[in-house]
C-alpha cells in the first residue's frame, strides 16, 4: 500500500519530550500514532550545550511511566537523550526524523500533512487528529543590531573549546547566558558579559547565581550591566553603557537572548493567537484542542511568548489531557 494512503489516528508534529509523551498517551489509549520531527529525536535537547546539566531532578523529566534513573542529583543532557531514546524504543514509537512539516491541508478527521526532507523531497502523511508540539528553540530572539548577521555571532552555545584564548562577548542575563559565560571562562576564553538589566536576572538558578556574581566581582568575567550592544563588527563590539560608549576587541559573540515559538507556522494551521495574552495559541484549557477542530497543542507553545512557563516538568502531562479528549471524541465517532 502507498504509505501516503494510510490514515493514522494521530500525527504528532515535534518529537521533543512533550511530543513523545503525547504519542505514548495516545498510543496507550489505542490509537495509531506517527511522530514527525524536522531534526533528530529530541532535537532541541540535542542542540543544548554539550555538557549541560538539567535544572530538574530526573523523576520530573519522566514520561510514559518509565523510570529515569541517574547517578546524579540532576541529569546531564547525554543522560536525558539516552533516556528519551530508550523510551521511544520501549514504546516502539513510529518517529519520522528529518522531516519538516511545512503545511497542513484538510480538516478534522482527514488532515494531510505536507513535509520536506533534508534533500528537499516532499511527502505527505494523513491523520485524523494532529498534535502540535513544536517547542520554541528553533527561532532565536534577534537583537536587530548592525553586524548581527556576521558568522561570528551565535545564538546557540554548544561547547567552549573553539573559543580558547579569544575575546568572547556573551549577551543576556538569564541562565543560558550565565552558564555559557562561566563555561567559556573556565575553559580559557576571555569573557565579557553584557546585560540590559541592572544585575543578573532573578530567574538565574540559585546555585548558578553566586558563581557568576563572584566571577564578575573578582574581575574574572568583565560585565556591563544596564548596557546594550550597539554594533558588532569583524574585530570589535560597541556597547552602550551607563558610562558612555565602549568599544572592545572581540572575536565571537553569543547572543543568548531567548527563543520563541514559530508563530507563523501555528497561524498557518489556522490556529489563532491571543495577542492580548502573550500570543498564546487559542485552545481549550481542559483538552488543549485549538480553535481548529482536531488540532491539539502541547508543550511549551501553549504559553505563547511566556516560554519560561511550561517546560518538560509540566508539559509532559499534556499528553494525558489530549488522550482523554481523543478517547471521548473518537470513540463517540466510531460508535455513531
Ligand atoms: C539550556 C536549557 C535547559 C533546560 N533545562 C530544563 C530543565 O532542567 N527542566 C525542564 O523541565 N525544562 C528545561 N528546559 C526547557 C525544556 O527543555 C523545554 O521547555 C522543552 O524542551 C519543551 O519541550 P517540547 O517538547 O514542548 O519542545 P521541544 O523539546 O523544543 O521539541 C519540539 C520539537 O519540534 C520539532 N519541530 C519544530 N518545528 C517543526 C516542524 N515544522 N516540523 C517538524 N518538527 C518540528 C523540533 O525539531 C523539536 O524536536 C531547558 C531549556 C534549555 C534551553
Amino acid at each position: 500500500m502507498d504509505a501516503s494512503a494510510k490514515i493514522y489516528d494521530v500525527l504528532v508534529i515535534g518529537a521533543g519530550p512533550t511530543g513523545l509523551a503525547c504519542a505514548i498517551d495516545a498510543q496507550r489509549a489505542g490509537f495509531s500514532v506517527v511522530i514527525v520531527d524536522k531534526g533528530c529525536l529530541c532535537n532541541s535537547l540535542f542542540h543544548y550545550p554539550a555538557h549541560m546539566t538539567f535544572f530538574t531532578t530526573p523523576e520530573l523529566l519522566e514520561i510514559g511511566d518509565m523510570p529515569f534513573s541517574s547517578p546524579n542529583q540532576k541529569p546531564t543532557r547525554n543522560e536525558a537523550l539516552e533516556y528519551y531514546r530508550k523510551v521511544a524504543e520501549h514504546y516502539r514509537l513510529d518517529v519520522r526524523q528529518y522531516e519538516t512539516v511545512d503545511r497542513v491541508a484538510g480538516f478534522d478527521g482527514e488532515f494531510t500533512v505536507h513535509m520536506t526532507d533534508r534533500f528537499e523531497r516532499g511527502s505527505t502523511l494523513r491523520a485524523r487528529k494532529l498534535i502540535v508540539s513544536t517547542g520554541y528553540y528553533d527561532l532565536p530572539n534577534y537583537l536587530g543590531i548592525d553586524g548581527e548577521g556576521l558568522s561570528k555571532v551565535k545564538h546557540y552555545y554548544h561547547e567552549p573549546h573553539p573559543f580558547f584564548g579569544l575575546n568572547v562577548l556573551v549577551i543576556g542575563g538569564k541562565n543560558s547566558a550565565a552558564i555559557a559565560a562561566l563555561d567559556l571562562w573556565r575553559h580559557g576564553a576571555k569573557v565579557t558579559l553584557v546585560h540590559r538589566g541592572a544585575e543578573m536576572h532573578r530567574h538565574v538558578k540559585y546555585w548558578i547565581l553566586p558563581d557568576i556574581n563572584n566571577r564578575v566581582k573578582n574581575g574574572e568575567i568583565a560585565a556591563y550591566f544596564g548596557s546594550t550592544v550597539e554594533k558588532i563588527s569583524e574585530d570589535t563590539v560597541t556597547l552602550k553603557t551607563p558610562a558612555g560608549e565602549v568599544t572592545i576587541a572581540n572575536e565571537f559573540v553569543f547572543a543568548l537572548t531567548g527563543y520563541h515559538p514559530d508563530f507563523e507556522f501555528i497561524e498557518k494551521l489556522g490556529v489563532k493567537l491571543d495577542e492580548a495574552n502573550d500570543r498564546c495559541p487559542v485552545c481549550d484549557e481542559g483538552t488543549l484542542e485549538s480553535n481548529v477542530p482536531g488540532i491539539y497543542l502541547a508543550g511549551v507553545i501553549v504559553a505563547g511568548e511566556r516560554t519560561n512557563e511550561i517546560f518538560i516538568e509540566n508539559g509532559r502531562f499534556h499528553g494525558k489531557l489530549i488522550a482523554d479528549s481523543l478517547r471521548s471524541k473518537m470513540m463517540v465517532a466510531a460508535a455513531v
